[in-house]
Formats: structure tokens, C-alpha cells, sequence
């Protein structure tokens, strides 16, 4: 069996220093690496299937930037996984690649998931091996962003007048409630079939500390989603996390029914910072947040508190367009953000990389999926343009930083 990196914290906070997960959490490996001065970071590369390469190279190129401008070193490895493995191996998750994640500081994945493997049973799938890493992995807090860009607020079938400003980032639990308490089951005659949603109060209150770590870092509100009106886990979560909430009078908490929250979602996204949710309730209201960025291949995600944290972008293999040379990277870049927020502790080149996107959409630069829904009137540049673009500015933002604190 590979060996397993002791758990890392999730979260670092905009002062680089580590913010508590649970007692006995253990300094994260990049954290722990720097103060020992070798100043490396490994990097596990899951391109995996159809577009996922494309975008992985884009966030690589990224990040490799960095490394020219900042004293840390960057260790890139690639390793197979979905259909990519089965075809050289047999194998969706080979033993090779989940020692190399298990080993390394963060893993960035692309997708997974080819048609020619559609007609296979669920275990042999390329998905099998997306949902096995992630459970080797053992995050239990699922981090999705949902952020309307002022240049691309017209992309969203929403209204610009009710989409711009919304920066939303939902915390979703991942490990526990209706998808996987027992018992579960059909009843022995097949004519009822039967779920279980728990929760215990541990499990609610290491993804809230979670939540309320990450709202600090920003506009320092948490609005936790539940159905307390109805249901017991509900109200154990909500009683839960008004007793995490006490520890954090800085931090402003309100709690929504899911209900309103699907509702408010459309018609007032701004009024969000983090939203904190059960995982069912989560998975329903982050896809529809998507809504609010205008395509899903901006759509980014980190899912932390595990061994090692594995950063993703949201979107498929897309068979579709793979090949091409047309696919959106800026998922795959955003979740390269989250990486270097998260797992790095840099939270001001991270700041520096969104901002550099923010930029060259400014200036009018799309891939083909935000052209055609804002009238087709920018420059539609390819993936890789969109990945030198995307560089070109970080590298004058990094730049710039670099040389001030050099003075
Ligand atoms: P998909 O996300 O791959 O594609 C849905 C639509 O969005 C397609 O029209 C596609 O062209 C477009 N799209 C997706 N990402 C894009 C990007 N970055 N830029 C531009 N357009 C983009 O979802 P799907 O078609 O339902 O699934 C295709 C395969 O991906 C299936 O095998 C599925 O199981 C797998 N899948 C994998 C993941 C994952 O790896 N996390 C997630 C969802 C689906």
C-alpha cells in the first residue's frame, strides 16, 4: 500500500499562517516544507481524458511562471488516470498514481471519461477512477466558487443587472448525509427503495470550522443551508454550527431554508459571501450557481481536508470539443489558484493569478464557449492563447510584486 502523508489543514489565511482544522491537524506539507527551508512543492498532474489535458497544460504553464519569480520549487509529475489508464494499464486508478498523489503536496486533475468506454460496468469505467481518488484523497469539504466577471456578466442567462458583483464560494460537505449513511437499499419485493440522511455533530462541525476559516478570508459572512424546518439532521446542523459560529463574533452568520437559498441563488446571488451546506443540498445549489458565471468551463473546485488536497476543474472530458484546441482553461487555471491558496499558503500570487484572468477577459480575450453567448463581437482565442495570455499578465502582475519588495 502507498504510504499516506499525515492529514493537511485545509485552509491557510491571507496572513500565510495556518488556521486550525480540528485538534490535532498537522501543519500542511507545503507549510512544513517551508519552514524547513527546502522550499519545494510536488504536484501531481491528473490530465486524464478529452480536454482535460489540453486545460491541464494551460494551468501547468501557469504555474511553471511562478516559479521563475518566487524561491519555491515547483515539482511537477504526471500520472494517468480514467480512460487514459485504462488504455495503458487496465486499470482507471493505477497503484503508481495514487502512490504519487498520496505523496505529493496537491493534485491538480483534468477530467475523465471517453465514449469508448460508455458500455462498461460503473467499476470499470474511467469515473470509477475519479471517484476512487477522491476517496483515497479523503476530502470531506468540496470548496466551489461561483463568480460573475464584469466582462463576462452577459454570458449568464441571468440578467447582468442581477449577476454582476456575485462572489460566491460554497462549502459543501462530501462525505457524509443521504449519499452515504446506511442502511440504503430496495425493500425485498422491489416496490419501495429507501435512503439514509445522517449527519453527527463532528462531521458538521470540521466542515463549518472550514467555512468559517474561508470567510474570514473574505467578506467574512457564512450562510449555512438546511431544511431545519423539517428535518432532525437539519436541526442538528443548524444547532452545530451556531456553536461553531461562536468562536467566530467576527464573522456575520445567517441560516437559509434550501428552498429560499435555491430562490435567492437566481434573483439576488450577491447577497452571498460563503454558503455552507450539507453535501445533497450542496451538489443541487453549486451546479445551480453555475448559472451565474456564464459557462461551465469557468467553473473551478478544491476539495480539502483530507490527505492531500485535490484541486479540479468543475467541467467534463468534453468528447465533444476535445482535440480541438478550443476549450476554456480558466477552470483549470482558477483551481491552479485555489492550489496555490490553499495547499501553498501563497494567497497573494493567488490573488495575482485571478486578477491576471479578470484582465485578459477585460481586454476582450474568450475562448469559443463565452464568444458565441456574448454575440461573438471579442477576440475567440484557442486554449493555448488563452493559456499564454493568462501567463503574459500574471507574469507583469508577479512582476511588479516581486520588484516592490525587492526595494
Ligand atoms: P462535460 O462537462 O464534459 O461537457 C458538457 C458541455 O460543456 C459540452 O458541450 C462541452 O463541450 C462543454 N464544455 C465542458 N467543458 C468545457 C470547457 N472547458 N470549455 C468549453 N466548453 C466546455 O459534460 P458531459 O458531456 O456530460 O460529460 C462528458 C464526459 O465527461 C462523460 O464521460 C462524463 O462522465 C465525464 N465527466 C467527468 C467529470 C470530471 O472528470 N470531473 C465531470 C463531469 C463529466
Amino acid at each position: 500500500m502507498p504510504t499516506k502523508k499525515p492529514p493537511q489543514r485545509a485552509l491557510t489565511e491571507s496572513n500565510g499562517t495556518m488556521t486550525a482544522l480540528k485538534d490535532g491537524a498537522q501543519p500542511s506539507a507545503a507549510a512544513r516544507v517551508r519552514r524547513s527551508g527546502s522550499e519545494k512543492l510536488t504536484i501531481t498532474i491528473l490530465p486524464g481524458d478529452g480536454i482535460g489535458p489540453e486545460v491541464c497544460n494551460e494551468a501547468v504553464r501557469v504555474l511553471r511562471s511562478l516559479g521563475t519569480f518566487h524561491n519555491t520549487e515547483f515539482h511537477f509529475q504526471e500520472k494517468l488516470i480514467g480512460g487514459a489508464a485504462i488504455r495503458a494499464t487496465g486499470n482507471p486508478l493505477p497503484e503508481d498514481t495514487l502512490r504519487a498523489c498520496l505523496e505529493s503536496d496537491a493534485v491538480l486533475l483534468g477530467a475523465v471519461g471517453a465514449p469508448e468506454f460508455d458500455h462498461l460496468p460503473g467499476p470499470q469505467k474511467p469515473e470509477a477512477g475519479l471517484l476512487a481518488i477522491r476517496t483515497a484523497l479523503g476530502g470531506f469539504a468540496n470548496l466551489r466558487p461561483a463568480v460573475s466577471f464584469r466582462s463576462t456578466a452577459d454570458c449568464s442567462p441571468l440578467r447582468r443587472s442581477i449577476v454582476e458583483g456575485a462572489d460566491i464560494m460554497f462549502v459543501r460537505e462530501l462525505l457524509g448525509g443521504l449519499y452515504f449513511a446506511q442502511p440504503r437499499g430496495f425493500s425485498e419485493d422491489d416496490a419501495s427503495a429507501f435512503n439514509t440522511m445522517r449527519y453527527s455533530t463532528e462531521e458538521i462541525e470540521r466542515v463549518a470550522i472550514v467555512a468559517f476559516d474561508l470567510a474570514r478570508t473574505r467578506r467574512k459572512k457564512v450562510t449555512s443551508v438546511d431544511k431545519a424546518n423539517v428535518l432532525e439532521t437539519s436541526q442538528l446542523w443548524r444547532r452545530t454550527v451556531n456553536e461553531v459560529g461562536r468562536a467566530y463574533p467576527d464573522v456575520k452568520l445567517d441560516h437559509v431554508y434550501v428552498d429560499a437559498c435555491a430562490m435567492h441563488l437566481v434573483t439576488a446571488p450577491t447577497r452571498f459571501d460563503v454558503v455552507l451546506t450539507e453535501n445533497l443540498f450542496g451538489d443541487i445549489l453549486s451546479d445551480e450557481a453555475a448559472a451565474i458565471t456564464g459557462s461551465i468551463g469557468m467553473l473551478s473546485s478544491a476539495t480539502v481536508g483530507g490527505d492531500v488536497n485535490l484541486y479540479e476543474p468543475v467541467h467534463g472530458s468534453a468528447p465533444d470539443i476535445a482535440g480541438k484546441g478550443i476549450a476554456n482553461p480558466l477552470g483549470a487555471i482558477t483551481s491552479a489558484a485555489m492550489l496555490l491558496r490553499h495547499s501553498a499558503g501563497m494567497v497573494h500570487e493567488a490573488a495575482d493569478l485571478e486578477a491576471a484572468i479578470q484582465q485578459v477577459l477585460e481586454n476582450g480575450y474568450r475562448t469559443v464557449d463565452l464568444a458565441s453567448a456574448s454575440g461573438g463581437k471579442e477576440h475567440v482565442v484557442g486554449t493555448a492563447e488563452m493559456g499564454a495570455l493568462v501567463e503574459q499578465a500574471f507574469s507583469a502582475m508577479l512582476e511588479r510584486r516581486f520588484a516592490y519588495h525587492a526595494v
